[in-house]
């Protein structure tokens, strides 16, 4: 062999780093806004605002007024692996979205980012990095919280930018993710605003933080988010197994939809997709739907953090159930006992 000609193993440095973490991160506009949504929710916002322009590939605005970053620890906070969210490497112990520190530094390293950010009794500040390289911070003008802005997410990876969809089915792709938030953060107002003409912009969703009981306001938020046919519709769920506890809200078999579009699965407050959900709703109505028809059911699992894995993929969207079927069990249980109650008998009502 041609010892001469052996490839050299290097170091990559940080902004190659970070621009391959973004790959698996942050896929669309919409991976990015649920990565700053969860940062404001982390921080404690009531009120979030998300605006975006051509289907968020030229510009994206996640606005809060959460705690905020001290104008001191904003080059931290797009530093890769740093987090003010977990301490150590405690993963069986996470109660945040967020713990990887990834996301910042990402953002930057696919995307024109700018965070302008104040925090409690401090000086407002902001800082951009662009292709992975971070400017100074500067004084920044800013009542309370936090603003962060990527402009031409992509622009540096054209292979990226031309796996995207059309504006309109990125939209829609954000559109869902700040639903799926809303639903799991009734406390919270949301407002989604397209600025793709420039100014003001139009708002194209907006729901008020809802007030009292949790259920209340879980089945007013519902009702605003997945509409007033489904609240009206709800059975509430309730159900505890061996140290997990399920709540929530599942429709009357004659709400059924011919596809499986209204089914949500929240995990310590996290969104999930899971299949464990769709089996075990497909069990609980067996006796009251044909197969053709879909349930739905917004579903909350609520467990000791170190009875589930969050920690399975990148994005956290997947979760790993140290007993699968105990979750299983508890959900096809609740949901057996509340259609029961609510007079839906196998034999009586079959929807068509
Ligand atoms: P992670 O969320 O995993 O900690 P991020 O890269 O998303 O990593 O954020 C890095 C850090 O920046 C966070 O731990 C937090 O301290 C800070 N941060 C990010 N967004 C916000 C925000 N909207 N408000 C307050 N602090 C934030
Ligand atoms: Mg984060």
């Amino acid at each position: 062999p041609d010892l001469a000609a052996r490839p050299v193993i290097r170091q990559l440095d940080e902004a190659a780093i970070n621009r391959i973490a973004a790959g698996e991160v942050i896929e669309r506009p919409a991976s990015a806004v649920k990565e700053l949504v969860e940062n404001a929710l982390d921080a404690q916002a009531r009120q979030i605002e998300i605006a975006y322009a051509d289907g968020g590939k030229t510009l994206l605005r996640v606005t809060d007024d959460g705690i905020g970053i001290a104008a001191g620890d904003l080059p931290l906070a797009l530093a890769r692996h740093a987090t003010s969210k977990i301490d150590g490497a405690d993963l069986l112990n996470i109660h945040t979205f967020g713990f990887r520190g990834e996301a910042l530094p990402s953002l930057g390293a696919v995307g024109r980012l700018t965070i302008a950010s104040r925090a409690a009794g401090a000086e407002a500040a902001e800082v951009t990095v662009e292709g992975g390289r971070m400017g100074p911070v500067r004084p920044a003008a800013l009542n309370r919280g936090t603003v962060v802005t990527l402009r031409d997410l992509f622009s540096a990876t054209p292979a990226r930018l031309k796996f995207l969809r059309s504006d309109r089915a990125e939209v829609q792709a954000i559109g869902e993710v700040v639903r799926r938030l809303a639903m799991a953060e009734p406390s919270v107002g949301f407002t989604l605003r397209d600025v793709s003409g420039g100014g003001e912009g139009r708002v194209t969703f907006r729901v008020a933080p809802e007030q009292g009981d949790l259920f209340d306001a879980l089945h007013r938020r519902l009702g605003r988010v997945l509409g007033s046919e489904f609240a009206e519709n709800a059975l509430r769920i309730e159900g505890e197994r061996e140290g997990l506890r399920l709540s929530g809200y599942a429709a009357l078999p004659t709400y059924s939809r011919g596809a499986a579009v209204a089914q949500f699965l929240f995990v310590n407050g996290r969104p999930v997709r899971d299949k464990l959900l769709v089996g075990a709703l497909r069990g609980a109505y067996a006796d009251f739907l044909s197969r053709d028809r879909h349930p739905a059911a917004v579903l909350f699992v609520d467990c000791p953090p170190e009875r589930v894995d969050v920690n399975v993929h990148p994005a956290k969207s997947e979760v790993r159930f140290r007993e699968p079927g105990v979750a299983r069990g508890l959900i096809v249980t609740a949901l057996r006992h509340a259609l029961a109650e609510a007079g839906h008998r196998a034999s009586s009502t079959v929807a068509d």
